[in-house]
Order: C-alpha cells, then sequence, then structure tokens
C-alpha cells in the first residue's frame, strides 16, 4: 500500500481528469464526497457542462470510518469488491452498476453512477412501491448464488473461487457483529434503554444462544456459494423499474441463506418499523400485506431460478430431485440468518434507518421490540419453517401477540 493515500475531492478530480476516456478533454469537473456509508469514502464527479456525464469513485481506506483509525482495515477489500462487481455483471447483468476501471494500489473502483436511483431502504420506509424489485432481486439470487456453487463450477474452479475470495477481516465484522456481540453484554451494543428487560432475556436464553451459535457455525465453515455478504436494503438501489445491487465488499464464500435472509430479514426490519411510521391503520396494514408479499415473491423468484439453472446445467454429476430437499435447507437457513439480522440491528452496534427514524423512544420500542420478536421466533423455529408462506404466516402470528401484550401492558 506504498502508493495509497486517501483522495479528498479536489484530488479525485484530479485523477478523473488523468483518466483517458472517461471524460471529454474539455470536460470541467466537478466533484462531492456523498459517502453515507459505514467504510468508504464515494465520489461523485461529474461534468459542469454535461451533467449527465458523471461516474462514482468508491474509494476504501485503511481503517473503519464508522469508528476511526483505531479500527484498522484492510484495503483488499476494494479488490474483493471490483472482482464480485465484474463477476456479477458477467452473471447476472444490468442487475449491478458497471465497472469503468480500478486501481489496486489506490484502494479505488471507478463505476457507473446511480444517482437517478433511491437506496431501496429510504424507498421502503416512503412506503413506495417496486412492481420489478422481487423478481429482480430473486433472478439476481438465483444466478449468483447457482453460476458460483459447486452446481455450476469443475470443483477445482471452485476451490479456487474460494481463494480468491477469502475475506477474513469482513467476515469477522459480521461473525462479531451479527453472531456474538448482541447475544452477551458486549462493549459494541446499542439499543433502547426501554429493552433492557427484553435484552436481558434474550442473553439469559440459552436455546436461543445455542441456535444462533449453530448459525454461526454453519456461517463460518460452509462455503456453498459465493456470497454478496452485506444484502441490506442499503445495498440495493431501485428506480420504479429498475434494480442494481451495490457494495459487495464483504463477499466471500459461504451460505446461501445468508444472502437470501439478509433480504427477508431486511424487508421484515421495515415490516416492524411501519407500526411506528404510519398512523393511519389501513395503510400501515396494506404495507406490511406488501412487504410479505415481497417477501414470498423473492423466494419464490429465487427458487425457481436455481431450480431451473440446476436441471438445465446438470448432467448425473448431482441427482436433479435432490433440489427440493437442497432447497429447504436453504429455506431454513435463509430464515435462521434473516432473525440473526433482524436481532442485530435492534441490540448490536448498526442499527437501520427504517427504526432509527422513529423519533420518539416509546414508540420505536415497540417497533423493535416485535423485530426482536419475529428474529427471535425464525431463529428458533427454523427447522419447522417448509415453505415460506409459513414463513409468513409466524410473522403475522407474532404480530398478532405483540400487538395484544402491549395492550394488556
Ligand atoms: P460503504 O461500503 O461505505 O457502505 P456503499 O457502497 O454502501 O458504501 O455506498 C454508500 C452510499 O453511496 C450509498 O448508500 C449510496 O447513497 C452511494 N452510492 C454508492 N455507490 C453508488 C453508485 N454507484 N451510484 C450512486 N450512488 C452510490
Ligand atoms: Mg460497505
Amino acid at each position: 500500500m506504498n502508493n495509497y493515500h486517501a483522495f479528498n475531492e479536489q484530488e479525485a478530480v484530479e485523477y478523473a481528469r488523468s483518466l483517458k476516456g472517461l471524460f471529454s478533454p474539455k470536460a470541467v469537473l466537478e466533484s462531492n464526497e456523498i459517502g453515507d456509508g459505514n467504510l468508504n469514502l464515494i465520489f461523485r464527479i461529474w461534468d459542469r457542462s454535461q451533467p449527465k456525464d458523471s461516474v462514482i469513485f468508491k474509494q476504501a481506506l485503511p481503517y473503519a470510518r464508522v469508528v476511526g483509525e483505531s479500527m484498522p482495515l484492510t484495503i483488499d477489500r476494494a479488490r474483493i469488491e471490483r472482482e464480485m462487481l465484474l463477476l456479477h455483471n458477467q452473471l447476472a447483468p444490468g442487475l449491478v452498476p458497471q465497472v469503468y476501471g480500478y486501481q489496486d494500489e489506490l484502494a479505488l473502483t471507478v463505476m457507473e453512477d446511480l444517482s437517478d436511483y433511491l437506496i431501496l431502504r429510504k424507498g421502503l420506509v416512503q412506503r413506495k412501491l417496486y412492481p420489478h424489485f422481487a423478481e429482480h432481486i430473486g433472478r439476481f439470487l438465483g444466478k449468483t448464488l447457482f453460476f458460483t456453487s459447486d452446481y455450476f463450477l469443475s470443483s477445482g474452479e471452485k476451490k479456487q473461487r474460494v481463494v480468491q475470495f477469502t475475506n477474513p477481516e469482513l467476515c469477522k465484522i459480521t461473525e462479531d457483529l451479527v453472531f456474538t456481540d448482541p447475544y452477551f453484554d458486549a462493549q459494541t451494543n446499542n439499543y433502547n434503554p426501554l429493552l433492557k428487560e427484553k435484552v436481558a432475556q434474550l442473553w439469559k436464553n440459552r436455546t436461543l444462544r445455542t441456535e444462533v451459535q449453530k448459525l454461526k457455525d454453519t456461517f463460518m465453515t460452509r462455503t456453498q456459494s459465493l456470497l454478496h455478504g452485506d444484502l441490506h436494503t442499503g445495498s440495493i438501489m431501485v428506480t420504479d423499474s429498475q434494480t442494481r445491487v451495490i457494495d459487495p465488499e464483504f463477499a466471500f464464500y459461504g451460505p446461501m441463506g445468508f444472502d437470501i435472509g439478509a433480504v427477508i430479514g431486511n424487508l421484515l426490519l421495515n415490516f416492524a418499523a411501519q407500526e411506528g411510521h404510519c398512523s393511519s391503520l389501513e395503510e400501515r396494514k396494506a404495507y406490511q400485506t406488501y412487504l410479505l408479499g415481497l417477501m414470498k415473491q423473492v423466494w419464490d423468484e429465487f427458487q425457481d431460478e436455481f431450480s431451473r439453472l440446476w436441471r438445465e446445467y446438470n448432467d448425473e454429476t448431482f441427482y436433479y430431485p435432490y433440489v427440493r430437499s437442497y432447497l429447504q435447507e436453504v429455506l431454513q437457513d435463509a430464515i435462521g440468518f434473516a432473525g440473526c439480522k433482524m436481532i442485530r440491528r435492534v441490540v448490536g452496534l448498526a442499527h437501520v434507518e427504517d427504526l432509527e427514524c422513529i423519533q420518539d423512544p416509546q414508540v420505536r420500542f415497540h417497533s423493535e421490540k416485535l423485530a426482536l420478536a419475529i428474529g427471535i421466533k425464525f431463529v428458533l423455529h427454523r427447522k419447522e419453517i417448509n415453505d415460506i408462506l409459513e414463513a409468513a404466516l409466524l410473522v403475522r402470528r407474532v404480530r398478532t401477540e405483540e400487538v395484544k401484550s402491549n395492550e394488556v401492558n
């Protein structure tokens, strides 16, 4: 990392100017650092005379931005992210930003500017409808998870890819923040003081902690497919008709259910948050029903795509009828991981805007309690779920119970 240094806006412009063919030689370039993420710098660079001519520079910092220099973090994550983006462009074209260039020493990726898109999480907070999102993400999951698995790659290629995408430092963040810290009194935890009693119960729940440990074991040891690794609704950008998956710096070989569970868990965090967002009962109910429909559709699309590809690409190497029980296990993993993702966003270090934008702590408490209750039920009962509709029913049941318990108290 000898030639590494972090850009400021002016340096980003100068660097953009030095890249032949990126902008017209007459371009008058301007730049803004727009990163709202936790880890990296994001520069938007555009030509003042042709504002549509624009690119994004994403540059990794040698530490985690959210914590500061006291938390060093490898800049090799920029290589992993770029290699993953390039591969995603091949496997699921049109569903990720295009990569225009990169410079590994600077930990820099030059990519398509998606400023016309909105981060999905923000759209869901505004209760927007996205008629194509579930189909797009289901297809993205089906393609990326199938084409990087042993069911498509040769045994040798697969193992090479595992080496290429070994990502220990970013995996460790997930191991700690998702599977470890929320389950004891860790310093990193951060929760609404009104939840104190609920959190104490969580820490004492031995069955839950054992089940989370099993999921952590699966996360750490199961090299099923090349995952995005951080596929929450803040890593998806949308318009009414388009969907793009960004930010795969956590990519690694892991269990497929982890990516699917990230989508499901984050849709359900929004479901829980809606309790505190919307004063019209009718409107809230309609949107919550919509979110459950999205969850089902994402799974159905994934399942159809994955099964179709398995049938299309397999000879006798793998026995096709096995796909049913294989996907049943993926569903149960996905539900378990979705549960872990929900719990960590309530108890752990990093929270989500869906819940955080509820100003009144008492109102937020009800949404957080619901998210926690769904998360716990998902972890504990995942093995009883054989159909995505059963997961939706479980969510409804937990919500009804929570509403009743709020009325009694
Ligand atoms: P981090 O890895 O630091 O979390 P992200 O890749 O999630 O960074 O990007 C942070 C923010 O920058 C996103 O939430 C989005 O608003 C913006 N952003 C990232 N990539 C693009 C892009 N290609 N086009 C437009 N905006 C982007
Ligand atoms: Mg990131």
